[in-house]
């Protein structure tokens, strides 16, 4: 059966390996401390060797000068030294015994007495006998030489053992640091691959589901935690979609309600209208005169029509609406929609459109067009007589890495716009009355309107954000009583998958 791994298990295996470095650390600082210890052991040899070796000397200089004059002091301080020696020796047995053989230490022994005694013999014959005297002199300058070879030679010994020593410690703690900086890093290395990747990778799609993305949430981890909160997180985005879905389902269910109370009130009216006329028409179809029901006929032919209109506005909004995306151009389609409300355009009123002739977006010519129409009319008939309207759009680059944009903050944004990318932001603006706060909120309410009976339906800025929706857009509103309203609209610039919205 495959185990499964585990955030846990790693973060302790990390730990393992950290406390595996700390005891690698104390044990090299351990033979570090031990190490020394032993070269100070050999340094203080070395200052016996050097001590001895230095005697030797000695003894051979004054032995020199004690030839060339003769001199009772001299032959006292070599016969001194050679004393010195046989201490040094006898005191530091152990230790030379690391340096040189048994029988050259007491090779060394025996040539330093041999020597004393040739000394003392050397001084007692006196300068009679030339010839005993040469051989003596002969035989001590062997002695001499013999004991400083085999102290230079212990010496030497001495110096190139500090030096193995030192090389050895050298390459010892060099190797181990290396080691040591290796495991670092590979612990390091693998902690981050095993632990620190896996949350990297979630906290990445964390951020693009905050960012609107309700995509699920994929694993790279085999880690027991991670999977969990993976599994959690899923569950949690499933419920929030569902929940969004049931939002969804009820608020159309509100709208359609309301829809439906609004026709009905709508068509009430006319029918009412209609039905009175014609009892009334029955009733004096006898006696009334020509004109009379002329009046009451033309009463029944208006109220069916304004019937009729509302059915037609109706079916408009509904039918099913495919997708003929083109390529237009922005500034012809306000040329025509300013040219097709010329007859309803006050003398005194101007309507100035900015639109660079380069704007052109996929869209459905006449939808878009019947959208700005509204807006425009809207905005012709709060303002009567006199009053401007402008017209103006640019170009905006929208970054792509907040995954849902929103209009700027203060546009009193109605909701999630489009993907990141090229858009169009046009603003439709008239200096009219305005729109109060208690209404504002509900002009894109289907069947909302201020205006009198048989003049408007409240269908208009519906079918607007309805235009706009389908582009996959996004508009809202400003307006300040007695100055003014504006409408701001973002269409995007290239077609936009509506799934992903
Ligand atoms: P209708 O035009 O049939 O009333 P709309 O949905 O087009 O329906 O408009 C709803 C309401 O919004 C209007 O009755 C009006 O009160 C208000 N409105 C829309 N545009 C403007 C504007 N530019 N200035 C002032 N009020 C406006």
């Amino acid at each position: 059966m495959k185990l499964q791994s585990s955030l846990r298990q790693k973060i302790t295996l990390g730990y393992l390996g950290y406390y595996v470095m700390a005891l690698l650390i104390v044990a090299l600082s351990l033979f570090t401390f031990l190490e020394l210890r032993l070269i100070d052991d050999k340094v203080v040899l070395g200052e016996h060797i050097t001590e001895l070796f230095d005697a030797t000397l000695e003894i051979r200089r004054f032995e020199k000068n004690y030839f060339l004059y003769r001199q009772e002091a001299d032959l006292q301080e070599s016969k001194r030294y050679a004393v010195k020696v046989i201490d040094l020796i006898e005191s530091n047995t152990a230790d030379f015994a690391k340096l040189a053989s048994a029988p050259r230490i007491s090779a060394l022994q025996n040539d330093i007495r041999a020597y004393l005694a040739l000394m003392d013999e050397y001084a007692g014959t006196g300068t009679t006998d030339a010839g005993q005297t040469e051989l003596l002199d002969a035989q001590i300058r062997k002695a001499g030489k013999d004991v400083v070879t085999i102290a230079e030679e212990m010496a030497g010994t001495e110096r190139r053992r500090i030096r193995a020593s030192l090389d050895r410690f050298r390459s010892i703690l060099l190797s181990s640091i290396v080691l040591l900086s290796l495991l670092m890093i590979a612990i390091g290395w693998a902690l981050s691959r095993m632990v620190v990747r896996p949350l990297k990778h979630m906290d990445s799609c964390v951020e693009a589901v905050s960012s609107g993305k309700l995509d699920r949430l994929s694993t790279l981890s085999e880690d027991r935690e991670i999977i969990s909160i993976t599994q959690a997180f899923n569950h949690m985005l499933g419920e929030l979609e569902l929940r969004q879905k049931i939002l969804l389902r009820s608020e159309k269910l509100a709208s359609l309600g309301t829809m439906l109370a609004g026709v009905a009130h709508e068509l009430n009216n006319p029918l009412s209208n209609t039905f009175l006329s014609t009892q009334i028409l029955l009733e004096e179809v006898e006696e009334s005169d020509a004109a009379r029901r002329k009046e009451l006929l033309q009463q029944i032919e208006e109220q069916t029509e304004r019937a009729h209109n509302i059915v037609c506005a109706l079916l408009d909004f509904a039918r099913d609406k495919p997708a003929k995306r083109k390529n237009v151009l922005l500034a012809p389609l306000f040329d025509e929609v300013i040219l097709f409300l010329r007859g309803e355009t006050a003398s005194d009123v101007r309507i100035v459109a900015e639109i660079s002739a380069d704007i052109a977006l996929p869209a459905d010519r006449q939808r878009l067009e019947q959208a700005f129409i509204n807006l425009i009319k809207n905005a012709l008939e709060a303002m009567g007589e006199t009053g401007e309207i402008s017209i103006s759009a640019a170009k905006r680059h929208l970054s792509s890495d907040s995954a849902v944009s929103r209009l700027d903050e203060g546009d009193k944004s109605l909701g999630k716009c489009f993907h990141g990318g090229d858009a169009v932001d046009i603003e439709i603006r008239d200096n009219g009355p305005g729109i109060t706060d208690e209404i504002l909120p509900r002009i894109f309410d289907p069947f909302f309107t201020t205006k009198d009976v048989g003049r408007g339906m409240g269908l208009g800025l519906f079918i607007v954000y309805e235009i706009i929706e389908e582009h996959s857009g996004c508009i809202s509103v400003e307006s300040e009583v007695g100055r003014g309203t504006v409408f701001h609209i973002r269409l995007p610039l290239q077609s936009v998958d509506k799934a992903s919205k």
